[in-house]
């Protein structure tokens, strides 16, 4: 079958806005499936992908995740390409890189006079899924509005920099269903706008945020008393908890519990992570790890409580199921703190997926970039003829189905000053290299190169080494920030 001959029966058989005609796709990877899948989301917040106990790199607990794992097709190479919250999240909304959705920075104030906002005109991959008959719900973290004077009176925008804003029902991109809120890190005492909310009328809960989130998954999932969605229609749902981010002692004692007798020396296995008393990186890592652990379980735990909802439910078949995160965490490696560089801990997520029959459990070393997602699920849920042209992420539908298409040589790093999209630092990252350039106004051009299979906790920089790899690598680097229009090339 051609795509061409895909397109026309496509239009044609969702003229009348018939949902769920799923003959379409440009692999044809919805061929034959009467049922419209549903869509399950959920990406915690600074999860690195090393944090996951199949993967035998952090001695962490996550039972639910490693069955979940043994179900699903698992990426071993996903990445944020610009670890940190906004960019990430305007990257996967939009499908676009950030200086195509104006995103280039986290929304607060400091970044607000640029308009560093999700744009009210993108077309979202869930303002097709409405077009589509979809019903849809967002639940947690949303972080891509910016905030405007006088700020929600809240405790995250009382300091230097405002955090926090609502979100008007016109930005929300299609989610009928809306219990979020832009950043609010008090995990014990987490606040939410719900759908008729105002902005005044934010509402704060006594629960641990994640689980709280799970309960509402979990009605939203089974549809108590019908008013969480139309019951005729697929559903999805995007759940984002704010979990495992700092702060890390905002977490159930009884998940810390279940690491108790355990040293750092036990739990931090990295050898860029240098425990000695006056480190930065120890520090972090002796005050925190534990904890942060803590929390990767009991993210862990209520995401087993949502996939065990869709199995009583009876949902499991229909419901694609997604597990990822917006960035790492270094908490201690190579003495940074937490995220926004080009590191292993900060740039690598978790990113599973699961639709059982659909795609056959394995793990697989596709150089996934945040942009792909959008048209990934698109294409998977049947709606591949509907991603907008101006989508920069590839479908990797056809290789989720298939283990067969069109694999990248790499992934794009970058991260630009507040206000600067023309500097900042770049890079590539390859299935063996780490490579950075970066330009800072007045500051001398700085070269780094990491073998991440020689030198696997990236201790050495080997640019001065190597001008061939780097050489190589920059004209890989360049044909990114080309596709990109990324004004930093003539900087
Ligand atoms: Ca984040």
């Amino acid at each position: 079958m051609t795509r061409k001959w895909n397109r026309r029966r496509f239009l044609k058989a969702t003229a009348g806005g018939i949902v769920g005609a799923f003959t379409m796709g440009p692999a044809g990877v919805a061929a034959g499936r009467k049922k419209a899948p549903n869509l399950v989301f959920v990406f915690p917040d600074q999860m690195r992908g090393q944090a996951l106990g199949f993967m035998k790199e952090d001695p962490v607990i996550t039972p639910n995740l490693d069955r979940f794992a043994s179900e699903g097709l698992v990426l071993t190479n996903a990445v944020s390409n610009y670890p940190v919250c906004s960019p990430f999240r305007a990257m996967f909304m939009t499908g676009k890189f950030p200086h195509s959705n104006g995103v280039l920075s986290n929304c607060n104030s400091n970044s607000a006079p640029y308009d560093c906002e999700l744009r009210q005109s993108d077309r979202c991959w869930s303002d097709v899924l409405k077009d589509r008959g979809y019903s849809l719900g967002y639940i947690g973290k949303w972080h891509l509005d910016s905030p405007y004077k006088p700020y929600v009176p809240c405790e995250n925008n009382r300091g230097k920099m405002a955090w926090n804003e609502w979100c008007p029902p016109k930005r929300r991109h299609g989610f009928d269903f809306w219990h979020a809120y832009g950043t609010y890190d008090y995990h014990l005492t987490p606040m939410y706008w719900t759908t008729d909310s105002t902005r005044e009328t934010p509402i704060k809960i006594k629960q641990w945020g994640p689980e709280h989130e799970a309960d509402l998954a979990g009605e939203y999932i089974r549809n108590t008393g019908g008013k969480y969605r139309d019951p005729d229609k697929p559903f999805a749902l995007v759940v984002s908890m704010n979990p495992p981010h700092t702060p890390y002692h905002l977490v159930p004692q009884k998940y810390v519990d279940m690491y108790e007798g355990k040293s750092v020396e036990d739990l931090v296995n990295r050898a860029n992570v240098d425990l000695s008393a006056n480190s930065p990186g120890g520090k972090i890592a002796r005050k925190s790890i534990k904890n942060y652990f803590a929390m990767v379980t009991g993210v862990d735990d209520q995401f087993g409580r949502i996939l065990n909802t869709l199995k009583v439910e009876g949902l499991e078949e229909d419901t694609i199921v997604v597990f990822t995160s917006d960035h790492g965490n270094c908490i201690g490696s190579h003495n940074h703190a937490t995220k926004n560089v080009h590191y292993e801990e900060s740039m690598r997520v978790p990113f599973i997926i699961r639709w059982p029959g659909r795609i056959r459990p394995r793990h697989d070393d596709l150089l996934m970039s945040t942009p792909d997602i959008y048209p990934t699920l698109l294409d998977l849920m049947g709606h591949g003829a509907d991603v907008p042209r101006s989508v920069q992420g590839v479908s990797r539908a056809p290789l989720f189905l298939t283990g067969k298409g069109r694999r990248p040589r790499s992934q794009l790093y970058m991260w630009a000053p507040v206000g600067q999209p023309a500097w900042g630092r770049r890079g590539v990252r390859t299935k063996r290299y780490t490579f950075v350039i970066s330009k800072i106004p007045d500051k001398a051009v700085e070269t780094t190169l990491h073998d991440n299979v020689k030198d696997r906790y990236q201790l050495r920089n080997i640019a001065t080494d190597k001008p061939e790899v780097v050489a190589e690598l920059t004209k890989e680097l360049e044909k990114w920030l080309r596709k990109n229009d990324d004004p930093w090339l003539k900087s």
